[in-house]
């Protein structure tokens, strides 16, 4: 029996497992600086995969406020919808990190990357707007001078849109992942957006114009989403 107007609190210890497949929490495969073939684990929750992930009431309109912390080998670093805010070391050796809480937000946006620290990284940050937010585009450290171009409209899209909506993007971070094999082109999970290769990856001794011109409405789509479907979102998938 529940008592009315009392606040409970409901704790629920599970497990799922990591997919081999591309949906939920799942593994996915780099070439490393040796050549050889590596591990990294990514995520892909739109529409209904975040329940395979965690509990959760994985509807569009049933929002909550998240706090991740993840335990990893020391040699890995996590990304996630917020920043890390602080790191401890287990009795053996594990690291736990701690991410700063989301907004309120939906299930579908949730994201996680788990990767080797020495083959992945960030481009430095780009600050933007009165809110400092740092913008920046992360994945292989063997293709980031790839990735400067979607760096570039990346940041300045943030900037347009805050004038454009004159709401400011509210997370302190948004990154840009490029993660390989992905299902779809990209994702714009709430302050973690992921690309597949294809979506930021830009050689210009290598790939076309029309490339170029696909990479920039890429990006911007996922970024004007930050707004329009992650702040405001629809209350089924019906209405997308
Ligand atoms: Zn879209």
């Amino acid at each position: 029996m529940f008592i009315a107007r009392t606040t409970y609190t409901l704790r629920i210890f599970y497990a799922g497992d990591i997919n081999r497949e591309l949906y939920g929490f799942y593994m996915n495969h780099y070439i490393d600086s040796s050549g050889d073939k590596n591990m990294f684990m990514t995520s892909g929750m739109e529409p209904t995969s975040a329940r395979s992930v965690l509990p959760c009431i994985d509807e569009p309109a049933r929002k909550a406020i998240f706090k991740m912390s993840v335990v990893h080998d020391p040699l890995y670093t996590p990304w996630s919808n917020g920043e890390i805010e602080r790191r401890e070391t287990l009795s053996d050796g594990r690291i736990i990190s701690y991410f700063t809480p989301t907004l309120q937000m939906s299930t579908f946006l949730l994201a996680l990357i788990v990767a080797p620290t020495a083959d992945f990284a960030c481009l430095p940050d780009r600050i933007v707007g009165s809110k400092n937010t740092k913008s920046r585009v992360c994945g292989r450290t063997n293709i980031l001078s790839q990735l400067t171009y979607a760096d570039e409209v990346a940041y300045k899209t943030l900037e347009f849109f805050n004038t454009y909506f004159n709401i400011d993007y509210p997370l302190p971070k948004i990154e840009h992942f490029d993660v390989i094999n992905f299902p779809g082109e990209a994702m714009e999970n709430y302050g973690l957006l992921i690309y597949d290769d294809l979506g930021i990856f830009f050689d210009e001794k290598i790939v076309s114009s029309s490339i170029k011109q696909y990479i920039t409405t890429l990006v911007v789509h996922e970024i004007a989403h930050q707004w329009m479907g992650n702040l405001v979102t629809p209350a089924w998938w019906n209405e997308l």
